[in-house]
């Protein structure tokens, strides 16, 4: 597969407005995008560092991955996305090589990116994501 960055960092916190504050007012950086991902049950919030982004993610619902995630392990990094010439394969190649993908097929994230998931349990605890952007 051909990796080309790191797409996005994904943080999971219990107050997305708070997580803004500190972004911005401590970091300076500024705040772009503030969309929910209804299926995930997640209000995002994105910040833009060269070719990286920031995703502080706020659960919209317990029941919701990141409520989850929350409760199990406190606020933190959840997720670390790479930028991927082709999704499918990507995850198709991930796949041939023994690693469990919780999306066997990519399928429409934040920002209109095509992504997918690797089971933590095969990449040492890392929450791992694959987008592609093909917005252009
Ligand atoms: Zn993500």
């Amino acid at each position: 597969m051909e990796i080309s960055h790191i797409e996005h960092i994904g943080i999971a916190v219990k107050n997305l407005e708070q997580g803004i504050k500190f972004y911005e007012e401590v970091l300076g950086l500024q705040c772009y995008a503030i969309e929910e991902v209804k299926d995930q049950k997640v209000k995002t919030a994105f910040f833009k560092l060269g070719q990286t982004k920031i995703e502080l993610l706020e659960s919209t619902s317990p029941e919701g991955p990141i409520g989850k995630f929350i409760e199990k392990k406190g606020e933190g990094i959840h997720h670390i996305a790479y930028a991927v010439k082709d999704i499918n394969a990507s995850l198709n190649e991930a796949a041939s090589k023994g690693v469990q993908l919780i999306d066997k097929t990519s399928r429409k994230g934040a920002e209109g990116l095509d992504i997918g998931f690797l089971h933590p349990k095969n990449t040492m605890g890392v929450l791992t994501e694959f987008c592609e952007d093909n917005n252009q």
